[in-house]
């Protein structure tokens, strides 16, 4: 996967060098780029923004460099060491107003050849930038969650971190990602390691039973009864999916869900 993420804060994607997205990118698992929009400016002053069309508070990211660094994306081979042949990328705007990133979104994104960030700053990116960018590309503005960031490189590192890790090879153990929160609409059950006793908490003695089935069990239970209690929400999609047992539907009503489906 290519990901090219262009920003006026490059040093704000500095933590993509490290740990598991450091060693992806050195195993060439993932090639990551970093533009300055600052370098597509001509101005003595590298100005990147303006008054808003309109009047109001605060200024607008103007087109022109947004134009011309878009176009550097797109050309073929153009700033890409992967060559000539390299697809023209999905373009993800992070904005507040974008649709909300989710895991589902980030398995759609880990099966794409190459995506692109715009991170905007001040109050956002002119319109007419992702107007014109969608007669070229796709064009996804999308949202890390309904709240009010500075600009899109949290944004662009948070939704990077979620895809890359499920790219093959980047995370050792691939079936650590099966059971994980959010896969298959429930959370993760509550893990635990050594000492067996800690300030006279016990770990769950089933987990050292080695009773692979019941432990199964017990992990799944638990994943049940965290999401009812913790993302109540999640459950009808679950349900959605799913024929409950009615051991899974008591477990629903203990949790205080109502909606148990079928009983
Ligand atoms: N005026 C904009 C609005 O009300 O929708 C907010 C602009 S915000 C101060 C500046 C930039 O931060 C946005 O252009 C976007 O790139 C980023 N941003 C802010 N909140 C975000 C969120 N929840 N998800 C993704 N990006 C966000």
């Amino acid at each position: 996967m290519r990901i090219d993420i262009v920003t006026i804060f490059p040093k704000y994607l500095a933590p993509l060098e490290l740990s598991l997205i450091g060693r992806a990118r050195r195993a060439g698992l993932v090639e990551i780029a970093v533009h300055d929009l600052r370098d597509f400016t001509h101005d003595r002053h590298r100005t990147v923004d303006d008054a808003p069309a309109g009047g109001g508070a605060g200024m607008v990211m103007r087109p022109e460099p947004w134009g011309e660094v878009l176009d550097r994306l797109c050309a073929p081979g153009g700033d890409d060491p992967s060559g000539a042949d390299a697809p023209t990328p999905t373009l993800l705007v992070p904005s507040p107003s974008g649709e909300r990133f989710d895991q589902p979104m980030a398995h759609e994104l880990a099966g794409l050849e190459r995506i692109a960030f715009a991170c905007g700053r001040y109050e956002g990116i002119d319109e007419r930038v992702l107007d014109e960018a969608a007669t070229r590309m796709s064009v996804r503005p999308v949202s890390l969650g309904d709240y009010v960031l500075n600009g899109g490189e949290v944004a662009a590192l948070a939704i990077i971190e979620a895809v890359v890790r499920l790219l093959p090879g980047v995370v050792g153990n691939a079936e650590s990602l099966l059971e994980e929160s959010h896969e298959g609409h429930l959370l993760e059950y509550p893990v635990y390691t050594r000492p067996a006793t800690w300030r006279g908490r016990e770990v769950p003695e089933v987990l050292a039973s080695g009773h692979h089935a019941r432990i199964a069990a017990w992990r799944h239970e638990q994943r049940l009864r965290r999401t009812a209690r913790r993302r109540p929400d999640l459950i009808a999609a679950w349900l959605a999916e799913h024929r409950p047992t009615e051991r899974e539907l008591q477990i629903l009503r203990e949790e205080g869900h109502e909606q148990d489906r079928g009983s």
